[in-house]
């Protein structure tokens, strides 16, 4: 299935680009927007997110002009239609769940909306770039952490296709999206792996799901490739270790520059297998703050360490964009551009890993002290002072503890 338009050649896009160069510099007073230099995290992000608008709304104003101003140029393009080729692809900071927006040449796709609670960000995000139709809409998989605030994108934006692995599920979430979807008379478009589409001059290759019965709707996400000239990203929504495995074992090119961390970051995704396949030299992982699920797993975060691969996140960092030219990539941060995004649960514990903890100590037996070889009791005193680095709370009997090589404290005999 091939939807959309061909591609730009990369030289067509430098003649316009030339074209373009000449316009601005002609007196294009917005021209500085346009201009990427190394601002600080909060500045950078603002021009950027300037640039977004500038060019969803002054697109066709500076299309105009280059006609008039660079006709020679304009007349060795094939078509005179065609315009400066962008792309960007913003990962919305909605807490714990997904949301993505592709910007591709006056094209925009919807990957996911967050949680229903999301809603009114979405509709608030698309308003403020004016973004009142979506080429695309894609549901990853039917549960609410990526279904349910699409139903606020739709509320705001005409959509012309909708790709969804399900057409029905379970849940309020997936009924308000079904809802949204009926006031626009839309219906859910199941893809199929293999299948090609285009957004503007991007292209965008469906690798999964493969198997469209996995009991696990995380394993029934659409994972997607997008190829924007030599650049390349990889969303995988939830999917983990045994549809990532599906994909590698189907074959696919899955080589890319940046990957969308699936499943927030859990432990079972992202395996040393699928980072082998995708190369990625950058990876977003959409988190919130403090969540219950401890994500993203530590596990997760050393294997994205071990492969070089420079992590950016939404719980540390909020808004995060990228933008491609076609040959490389420029990110920027809504804040804490240079956080140590590797780092494991930054955030306090929640009450209940708290409370769990807490009960297991309790239940304890002993106190081993690791560094000097030395048992207690919990109430000991020594307990106390002893540095918590040394200390193995231990839930048995008193041999096994002299078995393992200790000593009976003197103090409190145990
Ligand atoms: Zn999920
Ligand atoms: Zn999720």
């Amino acid at each position: 299935m091939l939807i959309g338009r061909k591609r730009m050649s990369w030289k067509e896009g430098c003649i316009l680009l030339t074209a373009a160069m000449m316009v601005c510099l002609a007196g294009c007073k917005s021209c500085g927007d346009f201009a990427v230099g190394d601002y600080s995290a909060g500045q950078e992000f603002e021009a950027v997110t300037e640039k977004a608008s500038l060019f969803s709304k002054d697109k066709n104003e500076t299309s105009a002009e280059q006609k008039v101003s660079a006709e020679n140029e304009m007349k060795r393009t094939e078509s005179s239609s065609e315009q400066e080729s962008y792309f960007e692809a913003h990962f919305i900071d909605v807490g714990q769940a997904d949301a993505a927006l592709v910007l591709c040449d006056g094209e925009a796709m919807l990957i996911d909306g967050g949680n229903a609670a999301d809603s009114d960000l979405i509709y608030s995000y698309l308003r403020y770039r004016s973004l009142n139709h979506l080429r695309y809409i894609v549901c990853t998989h039917a549960e609410e952490d990526h279904v349910g605030g699409l139903a606020g994108a739709l509320n705001y934006a005409a959509a012309d296709t909708v790709f969804c692995p399900v057409t029905s599920a379970n849940g309020r979430a997936f009924g308000s999206f079904r809802n949204y979807l009926e006031k626009q008379g839309l219906s859910i478009t199941v893809p199929s792996a293999g299948d090609v589409f285009m957004l503007g001059s991007a292209e965008v290759q469906v690798l999964g799901p493969i198997n469209m019965d996995s009991s696990e709707p995380n394993n029934t996400s659409i994972v997607l490739r997008v190829v924007y000239g030599e650049t390349s990203f990889l969303f995988t929504g939830d999917a983990e270790k045994e549809e990532e495995e599906d994909i590698i074992a189907a074959g696919y090119t899955l080589d890319s520059d940046v990957l969308k961390v699936g499943h927030h970051g859990g432990a079972s995704s992202t395996t040393e297998l699928f980072l082998q396949s995708v190369r990625p030299l950058y990876a977003v992982v959409s988190v919130g703050a403090g969540n219950p699920y401890g994500h993203p797993a530590r596990e997760t975060l050393s294997r994205l360490s071990d492969a070089g691969v420079k992590l950016y996140r939404t719980d540390m960092q909020g808004d995060i964009i990228c933008t491609s030219d076609g040959k490389s990539l420029q990110f920027s941060a809504e804040r804490n551009a240079d956080a140590d995004t590797m780092e494991f649960a930054a955030e306090e514990p929640s009450q209940e890993e708290i409370a769990k903890t807490n009960a297991a100590l309790d239940s304890a037996d002993y106190v081993l002290n690791k560094n000097t070889k030395v048992f207690h009791y919990l109430s000991c005193s020594s307990v106390k002072q002893m540095n918590d680095k040394n200390k193995v709370y231990y839930t048995g009997t008193r041999d096994e503890v002299i078995e393992l090589g200790y000593n009976p404290c003197g103090k409190c005999h145990p």
